[in-house]
């Protein structure tokens, strides 16, 4: 291609080098036709954007996300992804994280100060109560746990020093499903000042809409996710997402994340960009699994309860069935406590299909044995061991037929 011509007029004004030399490599005044098209938005890197002008470079600001200044701000391919994000809640405020614990502590840091007390569920997602009680403490924010299946557990905690409440839909192992309707509005009505925030990986959007809680008005303040797991995928990204509708909410949010320095890389962007599309329809197939699974296990009688919020049963069961269209690929096996933990771990150690490991939305099957006791501090306990199943993509005869061997070990 010669130097001399350039094929586009928008590449006019970059003087071209001499022929052979490094300077003609990185200075080019080929500029691609701007039309192109094709399913997945393009993959755009940087550190460094470029501007046209110091007077640009002056005027421009990424905080409303109308231009680019620097890699950690954004590129177009973030931007697209915090879009399409938005969607699927009816937010208008996406930032993206690089993990869901890392966006679950940016609300953190973001909302608290020194003096500021936050609320959590007692089956909240556990990462999120260590760096509560050690960070957050560190920094002068205490914290109380509340029961979530007993609102008035959460009305006793509620003051004027509460800045933020968590809530979690179904709760982390124990699958508890809250009354979410109830709990906005007694938080509303006893703590107006507080910021209420739901951690809603597990509905992934597609369960409830949790800006529109069955009635007008009605909603969280933000909603975070582990794009980790349904909205990728994959088993292979680690993401996380803060969505919200309230542009000076958002406003806070953004700079605290943005003073962390917390920026994702465009590649692991591009993935979710590509499994978005595919999000609906692997959430469904997942929640038809489980609920074929469920309603195995609980015929089983090494199995003393499955906890599972479309299960008849299960723990807030009703408040599910009030809000939700549908239900995760996750649930738990309470295994009968005649049965000792060792027993029960060579029980997860002999299944062939379901591997063991965290993290869950991928297309293999997972399980994970938990001891229940001390696990909660309030509220219910449970007996024995919980094996908690998370469902991939394989043919449910086939994990059905799994289990059924492993639990007859049980008894062997
Ligand atoms: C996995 C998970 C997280 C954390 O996501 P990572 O991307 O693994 O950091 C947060 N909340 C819930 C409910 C999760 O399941």
């Amino acid at each position: 291609m010669s130097t001399d011509a350039p094929l586009d007029p928008s590449g006019a004004d970059t003087p071209a080098a001499a022929p052979g030399t490094p300077t003609g490599l990185i200075h080019h005044p080929y500029r691609a036709p701007a039309d192109f098209e094709s399913p997945v938005a393009a993959v755009h890197k940087a550190s460094t954007v470029f501007f046209p002008s110091v007077a640009a470079m002056r005027a421009r600001t990424w905080v409303d996300k109308s231009a680019y200044t620097y890699g950690l701000h954004g590129t177009p391919t973030s931007f697209t992804l915090e879009a399409r994000l938005a969607t699927l809640e009816g937010a208008r405020h996406v930032i993206l994280a690089p993990s869901g614990l890392s966006a679950l502590t940016v609300v953190d840091m973001a909302l608290l100060q020194a003096g500021d007390s936050v609320l959590l569920p007692d089956n909240v997602y556990g990462p999120s109560k260590d760096f509560t009680r050690h960070e957050l403490a560190q920094w002068g924010v205490s914290h109380q746990l509340y029961d979530p299946m007993q609102p008035q557990s959460l009305a006793d905690r509620l003051d004027e020093r509460v800045r933020l409440v968590w809530l979690e839909a179904a709760g982390s192992v124990t699958l508890e499903f809250p009354d979410l309707p109830a709990l906005v509005r007694l938080i509303r009505a006893k703590a107006p000042r507080a910021v209420i925030a739901l951690d809603n990986t597990w509905g992934a959007g597609l369960a409830f809409n949790a800006f529109e809680l069955g009635e007008a008005g009605l909603g969280v303040d933000l909603t975070i996710h582990a794009l980790t797991k349904y909205p990728s995928g994959g088993g292979d990204v680690l993401m996380g997402s803060i969505a919200c509708r309230d542009d000076d909410l958002y406003q806070r949010l953004a700079w605290t994340h943005s003073r962390l320095g917390l920026g994702v890389g465009m590649n692991d962007v591009e993935l979710l960009l590509r499994s978005l599309p595919s999000l609906p329809l692997r959430y469904a197939a997942q929640d038809a699994a489980a609920r074929r699974l469920a309603a195995w296990a609980v015929q089983q009688p090494q199995v003393r309860r499955v906890l599972h919020p479309a299960l008849p049963g299960s723990p807030g069961h009703e408040h599910w069935a009030a809000l939700c269209s549908a239900a995760a690929g996750l649930l738990t096996l309470e295994i009968d406590p005649r049965h000792s933990s060792a027993q029960v771990d060579a029980f997860v150690d002999h299944l062939r299909w379901f591997r063991i490991g965290w993290s869950w939305g991928g297309p293999v099957s997972l399980a994970v044995p938990y001891r229940a006791r001390g696990m909660r501090q309030l509220g219910t306990s449970h007996e024995g061991v919980l094996v908690r199943l998370c469902i991939g993509l394989e043919d449910v005869d086939d994990l059905i037929a799994d289990l059924a061997q492993g639990l007859a070990r049980l008894d062997g």
